[in-house]
């Protein structure tokens, strides 16, 4: 039998709720809908979805308390939708704990996708992943040796330093999903690293040049202006 993930769209804009949720059910995943906070809370605990798809400006109370909320008792995956496109509004939404954001208008495409990475992460965190199994990352021309602490490009060892390979491990490890600069410093130097992502950025910038083709157009590490940044997904 194949199993059906529950998704939860939380979206009081009608035209906005119905187009999410055909493109999902087309899709085959089963979806139940809450059009306000309230309604939202009570089938977060009571309908038990796998995912959730999270509207910011809802009518009665603000989407990121319901995050917050959430985050204080569940880890389930939370995908952020709003039309608040400011760094600061995405940056403020992953460090609650959200694993995605969406600014609108997107694509089908692309919720999809962002959907379909916030699932494997799940199963992912369960044990059950490629990485897991394997101690490697594969993206393209691109190799993320975990064993070894080595990067790979066409076969060659990139010659990372070992602050360059724990920046693009952590990544590899995330692929798919959008990693704040202050949520990389933290796990990479500790709660004391501070905001100042200027080492961040350094270290970014010699990475690209040994794994890029172009580093001016980067293939397998985004950048996500004012926000952080995001490893390509292994489709
Ligand atoms: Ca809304």
């Amino acid at each position: 039998m194949v199993i059906r993930e529950k998704i939860l769209v939380i979206e009081d804009e009608k035209s906005i709720s119905r187009l999410i949720c055909s493109v999902l059910r087309k899709q085959e995943y089963e979806v139940i809908q809450a059009w306000s906070g309230k309604e939202a809370i009570m089938l977060l605990s009571s309908a038990c979805p796998d995912l959730v798809i999270l509207d910011l400006g809802l009518p009665d109370i603000d989407g990121m308390e319901i995050l917050r909320e959430l985050r204080s008792w569940s880890g389930m995956p939370v995908i952020v939708v709003s039309a608040r496109a400011h760094e600061q509004d995405k940056v403020d939404a992953l460090d609650a704990g959200a694993d995605d954001y969406l600014t609108k208008p997107f694509g089908a495409g692309e919720l999809l996708a962002r959907v379909r990475t916030a699932i494997r992460h799940t199963r992912t965190a369960s044990g059950n992943s490629e990485v897991a199994r394997q101690g490697t990352y594969t993206v393209g021309d691109l190799v993320i040796d975990y064993d070894k602490h080595q990067v790979l490009v066409n076969g060659e060892n990139a010659k990372l330093t070992l602050s360059e390979f724990r920046i693009v491990a952590l990544l590899g490890k995330h692929a798919g999903k959008v990693l704040t600069y202050d949520y990389i410093m933290r796990e990479l130097w500790g709660p004391g690293a501070g905001k100042n992502n200027q080492i961040l950025r350094v270290n970014m910038a010699n990475i690209r040049r040994k794994i890029e083709i172009n580093p001016a157009e980067p293939k397998h590490i985004f950048t996500e202006v004012g926000v952080g940044y995001r490893m390509a997904e292994n489709e």
